[in-house]
């Protein structure tokens, strides 16, 4: 039996000895005010075990974590028809970059860079009756926690700066590839990037993904088909331009955002997210890519 706690123990101390921790992302105001020395990790079996060190109780704006969801939700309500307005190629760019110039038609390369997760929103905007409200209601459903909420002024900064992400949204509508307003679609998109949960609370709400599309609570939430998918693109499309190193070097499916979180899983063994609001150059947190090599390492245990 691997000894979980005393490997996220050793973990906690090596990586928080590293003086440089990264650097905040500063182009959301109000991101740029957490405090840089956060760091926590949590654990969750398939088992049901779970093990945590520092600050996996904290909560964080989880940002671009949120697209995994989206795209969860969604492809629960329209299936493969999804793939009819966006790709799964990865792009190999970073994460605000306008990639769907390099396409034809309007067709972003994948749902987990910003314009490929606008056209996500713009599913949700059109099948929800309250998108906001309902999005919410299924992120809390199957984590099991009905505290989770949007940080509503991480989504006002969202609004006032999101200037790429206007950008996009009035370039997928030029192409047709966006059915509702500009307006509506990212009004959701800021509010599901400005989702605050904590490290306990992602690793809960991403079990389904290494539990062959059930949640927590044992309620089938995407067929064992799309649970595979959203892995697959996970691993591919999940880092920015970093998705190969990340795959190199830790080996599991995740998703980063610029909140400096990371959620990842080893499908049918466990969920596991770490936070440090410091990022790398690429945008994914300096420290929780550290962490999370060194726990592939340490228990030996990856999809490769
Ligand atoms: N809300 C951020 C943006 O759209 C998300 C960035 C990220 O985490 O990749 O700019």
């Amino acid at each position: 039996m691997i000894d979980y706690q005393n490997i996220l123990n050793k973990i906690h101390t090596s990586v928080t000895q590293d003086q440089d921790k990264g650097t905040i992302a500063r182009y959301i105001p109000e991101l740029a005010r957490v405090n840089p020395e956060h760091f926590g990790m949590h654990l969750k079996l398939i088992s049901g075990k779970e093990f945590a060190v520092g600050d996996s109780e904290v909560g964080f704006s989880i940002q671009s974590i949120s697209k995994v969801l989206t795209l969860a939700l969604a492809m629960s309500k329209i299936g493969t028809h999804i793939w009819d307005r966006v790709d799964v190629e990865p792009s190999g760019n970073p994460f605000n970059h306008l990639s769907l110039l390099e396409l034809e038609e309007g067709i972003p390369r994948n749902p987990l860079i910003n314009s490929g997760a606008i056209v996500i929103a713009d599913i949700l905007v059109s099948q929800l009756e309250n998108p906001k409200a309902e999005f919410l209601k299924y992120v809390q459903d199957i984590t099991g926690d009905s505290t989770i909420g949007y940080n509503l002024k991480v989504a006002q900064s969202e609004k006032e700066t999101g200037f790429n992400n206007y950008a996009a949204a009035n370039l997928l509508k030029s192409f047709n590839n966006l059915n509702n307003s500009v307006e509506d679609v990212l009004d959701f998109y800021f509010h599901q990037c400005a989702l605050e949960m904590t490290c306990s609370q992602l690793t809960k709400a991403f079990f389904l993904f290494a539990n062959k599309g059930n949640c927590l609570a044992n309620v089938a939430r995407l067929t064992k088909s799309q649970a595979k998918r959203i892995n697959a693109i996970m691993l591919t499309c999940g880092f920015y331009d970093e998705a190969g190193e990340f795959a190199f070097e830790v080996g599991l499916p995740g998703k980063s955002g610029v909140g400096g979180g990371i959620t990842a899983v080893l499908p049918n063994e466990y969920t596991i997210s770490v936070w440090s609001p410091g990022l790398n150059e690429r945008g994914n947190s300096k420290l929780g890519m550290q962490a999370l090599e060194q726990f592939t390492t340490l228990t030996n245990q990856s999809i490769f």
